[in-house]
């Protein structure tokens, strides 16, 4: 850097760095006004160092200012050399026992949910890994920054405060003491003088708003003119604005525009020009003309360039100090000391008050550096953390307001500081009881809001945007307000007493507020025109739900407080709603004789709102009088006179019956904001604090009326009341069919009614209304979830209410009630019901929703007749009322309410018209069981002396009075049990007659009260009955099965192909093709089976046959015939590789011919195995194309495939492809041609081929010479001498037929064109190098997997597999047909001469650098191009074996080369001596003596065998596979097992000797001379001097990263990767190549780069040099698997990350501990060895459209 730099700045850097912090420091000592001195030093020194040019140099600025600035500082402040100073104040240092530690972006955090006070105690890993939580429930998230440990923080943690490294010495106690007491008089002196000055001047400066002047005290006398055109962050315009706007206005580079702007963005402040006034000034007119149009402009100021200096000097300095007083818990005292002194103007004066309440004019970086200050000093230091917030607290309202217009995000922002301080239980006491902190908070948020209606109440409609704005900003008020409650005080002093209740007063002025707000009328006629704003009021209610749920926990602790609460509460609601009667004309009701006097209201009529807020804080106090008893031991303090029931139900009521008419269908035309907000009303988000308060309120009230009243108001309010109070209703209106809407309407009102009722009398699960404690609750809750379906733990989570620290309770009665199922390899883990719980079930519980209603009856009644009992599913036994709510059951037995229940079952029994429905009839029903039950249970429980009150049976035993002179209620049941129409509740009315029965003997046997005369005929009129209805239940059952096996079957269908695509493939794939017969077919005896070479087993021919999955029509394989091809992918593929930085650079001129052995660049063919005709597939992709040229004309989609690289999808199974692999028969019995039985042996043949290819050399250049020389040639030929047989100038003729023909040129092009990323060339020379390339490499990465699971070489593979291989193989043993001969031939001559050196090959590849199995399969796969010439009658069989001989010894020799000479640990297992040994061993020898005793001694034969055999395996399989599907030979029964190697097996197979060595001495002589040459080779040398590296065999399988056990270490590995580009910049989305464990900064400008022309991001460059394209990648922020492929495929994919409950949490969300999954992690690596990413992809984005949307190439 320094060199770039101008001589004469270099010389000021130099002199500057003469400067000595000494001396400066003793002149300041000596000084009388010490500010004047340091200050002149700094306005002298600070602009020669800072903001110099345009782009800063943080690192030599921090250089220099360390030495000429705070260097001097130091000196002062210790006295002496700093570095002994600051390591004598380290020793008296008292080591704090708070972490402190600040968290980074992405850091993990912990929390305990046993011990933590609340969820915002949090620990950083390493104190979390040293304390007791680590064995604790916890819970890990990632930090959003700022935050900090609370380890050490006695106040967070209930128990385990401290981990390990915190912990207090035992001798150590815990009270303060002044840190100062071991500082000298003399440092505390300089330190505060020090200090004082330094922060001041940062303050000021800071804080200083001129933008061309400095404070007067810092003004130089020279003064150079340099300004910065300054630009600002805001978290209005994105990315892409800024960018846009800095190239043109600043005219730099895209690049640079990107620099600016992500440096804006993280320091909240960037120069972007640098000079003269105008220059700077021009500059900031554009950026503000530019961004003004829609919002307000970016902020861009004209800086001087000294102000910039100080500035940033001042930045400096803050995080000087904040280091400084590490050394020193006194220094850091003093400085809180400084901070917090009032300065010279009174209030608010303070340093620190002056931060505070400049925090939203400073820029994100300033506001940063303070921020940790604050938490380095004030908040950890206990005594002035207090003060602090003190100061806090007063600046309260300020600091609020500021955040609210200001508008960066919280957590940059001081107010975000709440949560620090408000959080420590004893801080928030303090601050409510001296500070009004709970008032002060309440009323800043009203502040806030107030757009107001006239009645007073919030206003949220016509919210403006910035209101809205403004909306979202002061939600955060109300989690302050939460923070300040939830620990909850154990003591009660009346300081506290008295300011609690101010701020419930305040409270109750928020709910007034709320009280009625957003009322709605019904629409009669014509729909709403605009849906109303609902959502704003909403938010409200779901924000302050915990808060009004704490105020009441809070009330609950103290009698005093809950009295006086409840006294005001009451009198609000009065006010509310006093006087509702006013103006009404009360009307008179009145039933069986009963009246009672109301209002006129319709909820249909009139306004109605669904906010009720302060009721319902009512109806929670009033509960908690019960359950704290209270009310019983106090009456005389509590207003209970002044309650007036009426008053009290009204509201609730009307919101319930809102409700009810809602789901009649009666608000239709009020749209779907109504609609959303009766979902959230009874949503787990927000019942607890809505719902379930109304009906608590409605209980609380009808406690205390006569039941009668209550029922009247209540069908009045339903509007229900004609009905029941007319006497024949239901025959007068039955008649009447014009109405048939309005019945509908009433009978679902009727059932709501009814349904309320059971609510009203059945939900006694909240303590203090029934006697019940909070976990019978819970379990009630969880038996009824579970009641719906098993469910997963995060589901069942879900549906049940968190409290304010986000528990559910659950995990502590859980066990009690479900079993939990494991998770499979997919899925989830799942609890399910115990069965012993099922009698528990509620059909009426009041949390389900319809759905879930229905959901769970069904579920029941299954379960019922699974276990073969009756299907009834009568209420459940239920816990008694508490007293205040005991007189609710009377509601049972009220004549108004036998009225209702007369009148449904006189309507059921004349069945008349549709004046009734089952559901009506199944309340009723329910009702009745619910009044026995209770009957029976007081009847159980009873004291002996006691009479009861509770006579139902005796009730319904009599008939109705006059005028209806109905039968009785039991008569009816009686009755209805064998009407026709009704088999499905007979269960039910069966059990009711049964339990009245048991009841009647109940009260015989203690005969307290007479019974009612009852029918003695009913037992045994049901048992007569009893066998026919089981006939019938039985029938019917019968039926049922049927119909659902019917159903299951054609749902099965539906979804065959996708729930059982394995399956369906493989039963389609049997049917389709007959080619597996040719395997098992009976024709081959026991011989020994061969594989190749002249005594090569014959197949037997076979007529295979396959049917076109498009037209269905069936075909022959045969040469002749029309050509069937299988749809293929071919990708490029590293999965084999072992070199991944090796990619294909320059793929115009890049040679394949020879692939290297670490197969870096490999080419993989696919296939779902589906058969088509060659032209049904035209045809059909012909169609495909012109589709999608139409769609993406009409609207720019992508697909899942890419079309114009020639994808499709198979149309069968929609499984991606690029290309057709066309279906053969055993090419080589194509060519079969006459051999004689007199072979050439190797040597013989490596002559003749030799002569042969010398001249097919000669004519080569013949014709590529001038014919001048014609006369020459002849002599050349006469030369070359031809050899005998050899007729170079035959041209075979191509047995296929012309559509065969074409499919060969179709996919050679393919893989070409994929392989090698160029355009396609059929003529290109290199298309059948790349056929041959792909069968091999397809093969190889084929006996990979299976070596790596173990199964056999040819055992059963899946048919897609098998075909896809047989097909691949045959077709490159094709391929040669369609290319040029002397093209295939030159390919010959150079592979054979890689093993047998000619004259003309002289820059060939070492032998160590060959991959023989694709060496073995080219020169096998090119060799019929020669043989094809040659009649001689040398077969094709006979070269085969040749070539496949000497590329086995060339494969033993490159084994011996390079193995290693590890011995260790293994022992001889027998003595030297065996043949194979020696033979090796000899071998051995000769290539030592070759490569000039360079190849290390081996320790024995035996070891030396080993190697062999363990290294040429996988190539030996290979070969088996290779000839096995070239030949169509059966493969030896052996291999088709799995268990042993099969070494043996293998080489019978493949025509080999047992012992391979003897290959070399049967050929001993050309062997001799071939290893020789192979060993001169340079490169073998530099290998055994170890100048290169070469890879050994067998090459172990690649793997995909080992992944750490826990989780949330890949979380901290995350959070310490910096992106690599942004200078120690964290990484927002840190991702992991799982391929290769490369961290990347994934979905970001910073690390964006240019690929092919295109912006693309991290993970996409990423995968072109590691995977070729495709890549797996793990989103550790996210916790989600990344499967990309090219620049437009890419899915998500599940992580192999479970908790304990079996289930993954993608997006951390949950944040439950999280381990690793093998079994799923196994599972991905498998797709990626099957190389099924890309295929995987295509399904999930076929499966779900949004996933193409996607932009992943940015990632
Ligand atoms: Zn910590
Ligand atoms: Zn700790
Ligand atoms: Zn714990
Ligand atoms: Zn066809
Ligand atoms: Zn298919
Ligand atoms: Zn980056
Ligand atoms: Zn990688």
């Amino acid at each position: 850097m320094a060199s770039e730099l101008e001589p004469e700045v270099q010389a000021l850097d130099r002199s500057l760095l003469e400067c000595s912090a000494e001396e400066t420091a003793g002149k300041w000592l000596q000084a009388t006004d010490l500010t004047k001195e340091v200050y002149q030093h700094l306005a002298h020194y600070v602009p020669k160092i800072y903001c110099r040019g345009p782009n800063p140099f943080p690192q030599k600025e921090d250089t220099l200012a360390h030495q000429v600035l705070l260097g001097p500082m130091e000196w002062y402040l210790c006295g002496e050399d700093p570095e002994l100073g600051f390591s004598k104040l380290e020793q008296t240092n008292k080591p704090s026992h708070l972490c402190g530690r600040v968290f980074k972006v992405g850091e993990p955090t912990y929390s305990c949910r046993d011990c933590a006070v609340d969820p915002t105690c949090v620990l950083c890993m390493e104190c979390f890994l040293g304390s007791i939580h680590r064995d604790h429930r916890y819970r890990m998230t990632t930090s959003g920054g700022g935050g900090f440990c609370d380890c050490g923080d006695t106040e967070a943690w209930k128990e385990g405060p401290y981990c390990q490294k915190h912990e207090l010495n035992t001798y150590e106690t815990e009270e303060e003491e002044d840190p100062l007491v071991h500082l000298s008089e003399d440092v505390i002196a300089r330190t505060y003088n020090i200090f004082a000055i330094m922060f001041r001047y940062a303050v000021e400066i800071l804080t200083w708003e001129k933008e061309s002047e400095l404070p007067p005290d810092l003004e130089m006398i020279e003064k150079s003119d340099t300004y910065y055109c300054m630009l600002f962050n805001d978290e209005v315009h994105t990315y892409e604005q800024v960018i846009y706007t800095l190239q043109k206005a600043v005219n730099c580079t895209q690049k640079e525009a990107i620099g600016f702007a992500t440096t804006v963005d993280r320091d909240g402040r960037r120069s972007v020009r640098y000079g003269e006034f105008q220059y700077c000034e021009q500059a900031k007119s554009i950026i503000v003309r530019n961004t003004s149009r829609q919002t307000k402009p970016l902020k861009v100021q004209v800086m001087h360039s000294s102000i910039v200096a100080h500035q940033n000097f001042g930045l400096k300095l803050l995080s000087w100090l904040g280091s400084i007083i590490g050394y020193s818990d006194g220094l850091r005292r003093i400085l809180c000391q400084v901070g917090l002194q009032e300065g010279p103007d009174g209030e608010n004066s303070s340093l620190v008050d002056r931060l505070m309440l400049s925090d939203s004019k400073l820029w994100k970086g300033a506001r940063s550096v303070y921020h940790q200050l604050f938490m380095s000093s004030l908040l950890m230091d206990l005594k002035y953390k207090k003060l602090f917030a003190v100061r806090f607290a007063k600046n309260y309202e300020r600091l609020q307001s500021d955040y609210v217009t200001d508008d960066h995000d919280r957590e940059f922002s001081i107010a975000d500081f709440s949560v620090q301080i408000f959080t420590v239980p004893s801080l928030a006491r303090m601050l409510i009881t001296e500070e009004n902190l709970m008032t002060i908070i309440i009323k800043t948020f009203m502040d806030h809001l107030r757009h107001r209606d006239v009645q007073g109440r919030f206003q949220f409609e016509r919210y403006t945007a910035l209101q809205a704005f403004k909306f979202r900003r002061v939600q955060s008020l109300i989690l302050d307000l939460k923070y300040v409650l939830i620990s909850k005080p154990t003591e009660w002093s009346d300081g506290l007493r008295q300011k609690f209740l101010e701020g419930f007063d305040a409270f109750l002025e928020l709910l007034k507020c709320m009280q009625g707000m957003d009322p709605i009328t019904r629409q009669v006629g014509q729909h709403i025109e605009m849906e109303p704003e609902w959502e704003a009021a909403f938010t409200l209610q779901m924000k302050l739900t915990h808060v009004i749920s704490m105020i009441q926990d809070w009330c609950a602790l103290d009698e005093k407080v809950l009295i006086e609460a409840y006294k005001k509460c009451l009198a609000v609601l009065t006010q509310c709603h006093g006087g509702f009667t006013d103006g009404e004309q009360p009307v008179t009701l009145s039933i069986c004789g009963h009246s009672v006097e109301t209002i006129r209201y319709c909820v249909s009529k009139e306004k109605v709102s669904i906010h009720l807020p302060v009721s319902r804080l009512l109806a929670g106090l009033h509960v908690l009088l019960s359950k704290s008893e209270v009310a019983y031991k106090f009456p005389e303090l509590l207003p209970l006179s002044e309650l007036s029931p009426p008053m009290l139900i009204e509201h609730p009521l009307r919101c319930l019956v809102l409700c009810a008419q809602v789901h009649a269908g009666m608000w239709r035309r009020n749209g779907f904001s109504l609609v959303n907000q009766i979902y959230y009303y009874h949503n787990v988000k927000c019942r607890r604090e809505m719902f379930d308060k109304d009906i608590v309120m409605l209980q609380t009230g009808v406690s205390m009326m006569d039941p009668n009243h209550f029922l009247m108001i209540m069908l009045s309010r339903f509007e229900l009341y004609q009905i029941f109070s007319t006497p024949d209703y239901g025959k007068k209106i039955g008649s009447e069919t014009a109405h048939k809407d309005l019945v509908q309407q009433n009978n679902t009102l009727i059932e709501e009614m009814l349904y309320l009722i059971i609510m009203l009398v059945g939900e006694r699960f909240s303590p203090g209304v029934g006697q019940v404690n909070a976990t019978d609750e819970i379990k009630r809750e969880i038996i009824h979830q579970l009641s719906i379906k098993p469910m997963a733990h995060s589901e069942l989570v879900k549906s049940l209410p968190e409290d304010e620290n986000k528990e559910t309770g659950m995990e502590s009665v859980i066990e009690a009630v479900a079993h939990f199922k494991k998770p499979g390899l997919t899925g989830r883990g799942m609890y399910e019901l115990k069965p012993e719980c099922a009698k528990e079930f509620n059909l009426y519980f009041y949390h389900f929703s319809r759905a879930e209603q229905s959901k769970a009856e069904e579920a029941q009644r299954k379960l019922k007749r699974q276990n073969k009992e009756d299907t009834a599913l009568p209420p459940p036994v239920l816990p008694p009322f508490c007293p205040l709510f005991a007189s609710l059951v009377n509601i049972l037995q009220s004549d108004v309410m036998l009225l209702i229940m007369r009148t449904v079952l006189q309507w059921t029994v004349e069945h008349s018209g549709h004046i009734w429905s089952e559901s009506m009839l199944q309340r009723v029903l329910h009702l009745i069981g619910m009044a026995l039950q209770e009957e029976k249970q007081h009847l159980e429980n009873v004291m002996e002396e006691h009479v009861i009150t509770f006579t139902f049976t005796q009730k319904i035993s009599k008939p109705g009075e006059a005028p209806n002179n109905s039968p009785s209620v039991l008569a009816m049941l009686e009755t209805l049990q064998n009407a026709p129409y009704l088999e499905v509740h007979k269960d039910m009315i069966r059990w009711i007659l049964k339990t009245f029965n048991a009841i009647k003997k109940l009260r015989e046997s203690s005969s307290t009260s007479p019974v009612a005369e009852t029918e003695g005929t009913i037992m045994e009129e049901s048992s007569r009955d009893k066998d026919k209805a089981e006939r019938k239940r039985k029938a019917e059952i019968a039926r049922l099965r049927r119909e659902k096996i019917m159903a299951q079957m054609s749902e099965m269908q539906r979804h065959f192909i996708d729930e059982n695509k394995e399956l369906f493939q493989q039963t389609s794939e049997l049917d389709s093709s007959v080619s597996a017969v040719l395997d098992n077919g009976p024709v081959v005896s026991d011989m020994t089976l061969t594989a190749l070479g002249p005594a090569q087993t014959r197949a037997p021919e076979q007529k295979q046959c396959v049917i076109c999955i498009l037209c269905q029509e069936e075909q022959e394989v045969s040469a002749e015939s029309k050509a069937m091809v299988l749809a293929a992918f071919v990708q490029r593929s590293t999965v084999l590789s072992k070199d991944r930085s090796k990619f294909i650079q320059d793929p115009e001129n890049y040679d394949p011919l020879f692939m290297h052995p670490d197969l870096s660049c490999g080419i993989h063919t696919g296939s779902c195995g589906h058969i088509m005709h060659a032209h049904c597939w035209q045809r059909y992709f012909d169609s495909v194309q012109a589709k999608e040229q139409r769609r993406q004309q009409r609207l720019r989609l992508h697909t899942s495939y890419d079309v114009e690289n020639g994808e499709f999808l198979c149309p069968l199974c929609e499984c991606l492809s690029n290309t057709v692999i066309p279906l053969l028969l055993p090419p080589r019995n194509v060519f079969h041609r006459l051999n004689f039985s007199d072979q050439p042996n190797l040597t013989q043949w490596i002559r003749t081929i030799s002569q042969q290819i010398k001249a097919l050399q000669v004519l080569r250049k013949e014709e590529s010479t001038p014919i001048t020389a014609s006369s020459k040639n002849l002599e050349n030929m006469d030369e070359l001498h031809l050899p005998e047989g050899f007729r170079p100038d035959f041209h075979p003729k191509n047995p296929y037929s012309e559509s065969i023909k074409e499919m060969l040129a179709t996919f050679g092009t393919a893989t070409y064109k994929v392989g090698l990323k160029v355009h396609p060339n059929e003529e290109d020379p290199r298309v059948p190098i790349m056929c041959w390339g792909s069968c091999a490499y397809t093969i190889q990465s084929i006996e990979r997997i299976l070596s790596d699971e173990d199964k056999p070489l040819f055992g059963p593979l899946p048919c897609r597999l098998d075909d896809c291989l047989r097909s691949l193989t045959r077709f490159a043993g094709a391929h040669w047909t369609v290319v040029s001969l002397s093209v295939v031939q030159g390919h010959f001559c150079k592979l054979f001469a890689s093993l047998v050196p000619g004259d003309n090959h002289r820059d060939l590849p070492c032998i160590l650098d060959i991959d023989m199995f694709h060496l073995l399969v080219g020169l096998v796969l090119a060799f019929p191009s020669l043989q094809c010439q040659d009649f001689s009658g040398i077969s094709l069989g006979t070269g085969d074996l040749h070539i496949f001989h000497l590329v086995t010894m060339a494969h033993i020799v490159q084994i011996l080369l390079t193995s290693c000479t590890e011995k260790s640990g293994m022992d001889q297992e027998n003595a030297a001596g065996e043949e194979e040994e020696l033979a090796v061993l000899a071998l051995y020898k000769m290539i030592q003596q070759y490569t000039g005793s360079a190849l290390k001694e081996m320790p024995s034969g035996w070891h030396l065998w080993r190697n062999v055999r363990a290294g040429i395996m996988p190539f030996l399989r290979c070969s088996a596979l290779f000839f096995h599907y070239l030949n169509g030979v059966p493969s030896p029964p052996e291999i088709q097992a799995s268990g042993t190697s099969h070494f043996e097996h293998l080489c019978n197979y493949l025509s080999l000797p047992n012992n391979l060595i003897c290959l070399f001495q049967e050929n001993k002589e050309i062997m001799k001379l071939l290893i020789e040459s192979w060993c001169h080779n340079i490169e073998i040398k530099r290998y055994l001097e170890g100048e290169r590296d070469a890879i050994s065999y067998p090459r172990e399988s690649n793997k995909l990263i080992d992944l750490p056990e826990d989780y949330s270490s890949l979380i901290n590995q995350a959070s310490n990767f910096s992106c690599p580009k942004s200078g120690g910049d964290k990484s927002r989305a840190p991702t992991m190549c799982l391929v290769c464990g490369t961290l990347l900064c994934s979905q970001s400008y910073c690390c964006q780069t240019e690929l092919e022309g295109e912006d693309v991001g991290a993970c996409t460059a990423h995968t072109y040099s590691c995977g070729s394209g495709v890549g797996i990648f793990l989103r550790v922020r996210e916790c989600q698997v990344l499967f990309l492929a090219g620049k437009t495929k890419g899915c998500f994919y599940s992580p192999p990350y479970l908790d304990d409950y079996g289930e993954t949490d993608q997006g951390l969300r949950r944040g439950n501990p999280l381990h690793l999954c093998r079994e799923r992690f196994k599972k991905i690596q498998k797709l990626w060895h099957q190389h099924s990413i890309t295929e995987e992809i295509g399904h999930a984005q076929e499966a779900n459209q949004t996933l193409v949307g996607i932009d992943w190439q940015h990632l």
